[in-house]
């Protein structure tokens, strides 16, 4: 069994990608060729935005958003430590400071409730992580950001294709941000990533610096970075586009199987498992399909990782230790801060996952880990 079974959608869709792949080595206009302007328009489309600027990475997508916002050295920018360090990176990358808010235990995301009293007249932006693929309580915190005049960016990197009250992730604030790294919900067959914004002088400064700031052929009229898309892989995104709600539907099938199924073990109750919330206004597209092994109940995450791997069933910890604990970052927070993300991070284990897993897999996960953790505790 695969963690994240990519050979199986490849399997799928083969004659649409190799036919867009082929395409695009005929005509031989690797780089901006007419497939990322084709796929902008699919995305834009999608999310509801007027602009999609496809470029290099999610993280590149990150970095160019608060480049275009003028994040520079001395500015402040709230998000999560709970999350992938690219988050956390570009902030730092640019000269800003992190200011690291604790995540709410249940969904993981950021608990917008204590935003508030960390802004500062330093604070330039606040970058919440739509996490596991759930958008965080939106409306709340853009009515709190439209207070304190700041933009908003959502690191949609793990939900592109969720919806929040019907309306799509990277549809919020001053831009939406995602990844098409190969396990996102929508991947291609390398780096990539992408930027949505409504607002047109954004966009343009975003289009410059994915271009090296450029405005004209060469002519630099701002700092920019190397951070277009390749051809190539916009083709990839536009031929997996073709199945993408159908794996949509099978996201929600198969999280909302794997809640029933877990709940049905009894473990919840009991307290030695522990079942990722999704909100009722929103949906979650499961990026990861994340539980909890308490750490103070059972055997502990690492034996039950140790013995589902035994049976053929991988898992992973998505993420072990909180950016406020990392060494690169360490120096930004207080070790005690944030305590919800320390124990998320002790506790967290994601199970297969992704629109090619079969219901019988899924069984079988499921059956594992009940007979690990029932075994402890008899
Ligand atoms: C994957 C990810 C990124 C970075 O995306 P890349 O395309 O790998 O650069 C950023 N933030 C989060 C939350 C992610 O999961």
């Amino acid at each position: 069994m695969q963690f994240i079974d990519l050979k199986r959608q490849y399997a799928a869709l083969k004659p649409a990608i190799d036919a867009r792949i082929q395409r695009v080595l005929d005509h031989g206009q690797y780089i901006m060729g007419p497939e990322v302007a084709e796929l902008e328009a699919a995305l834009a489309a999608f999310t509801g935005r007027k602009h999609a600027i496809t470029v290099a990475s999610g993280t590149e997508a990150l970095l160019i958003a608060l480049m275009a916002l003028g994040v520079q050295a001395g500015d402040e920018v709230i998000t999560t430590p709970f999350t992938f360090v690219a988050t956390a990176e570009v902030i730092v990358l640019l000269g800003a400071t992190p200011v690291f808010v604790d995540i709410e235990p249940d969904t993981c995301n950021l608990d917008v409730r204590q935003v508030e009293a960390r802004i500062t007249p330093r604070t330039k932006a606040i970058l919440p992580v739509s996490l596991y693929g759930q958008v965080p309580d939106m409306d709340e915190l853009l009515a709190l950001a439209a207070r304190h005049g700041l933009p908003v960016v959502e690191d949609a990197a793990q939900s592109f294709g969720a919806r929040y009250q019907g309306r799509p992730s990277g549809s919020f604030g001053a831009f939406g941000c995602t990844s098409f790294f190969p396990s996102k919900p929508l991947g291609c067959y390398g780096d990539g990533g992408a930027l949505f914004t409504d607002d047109d002088a954004l966009a343009q400064a975003a289009r410059e610096i994915r271009v090296h700031g450029q405005s004209r052929r060469y002519h630099h009229s701002r700092l920019g970075v190397g951070g277009r898309m390749d051809t190539l892989q916009c083709a990839i995104v536009l031929a997996k586009l073709d199945r993408f709600a159908w794996e949509l539907e099978r996201r929600q099938t198969l999280g909302a199987r794997y809640t029933a199924l877990l709940s049905a073990t009894g473990l919840p109750q009991t307290g030695q498992l522990g079942l990722p919330t999704v909100r009722p206004d929103r949906d979650c597209v499961w990026a990861q399909y994340t539980v909890r092994i308490p750490s103070t109940r059972g055997p502990g995450r690492e034996a039950v990782q140790a013995a589902l791997q035994a049976q053929g069933i991988p898992t992973a910890v998505h993420y072990p230790v909180p950016l406020h604990h990392q060494p690169a970052y360490a120096a930004l927070c207080c070790p005690e801060c944030c305590p919800e993300s320390l124990r998320a991070g002790r506790e967290v284990m994601s199970l297969p996952m992704g629109p090619d897993l079969t219901e019988e897999e899924q069984g079988r996960v499921v059956e594992a880990l009940r007979g690990c953790l029932e075994e402890a505790h008899a």
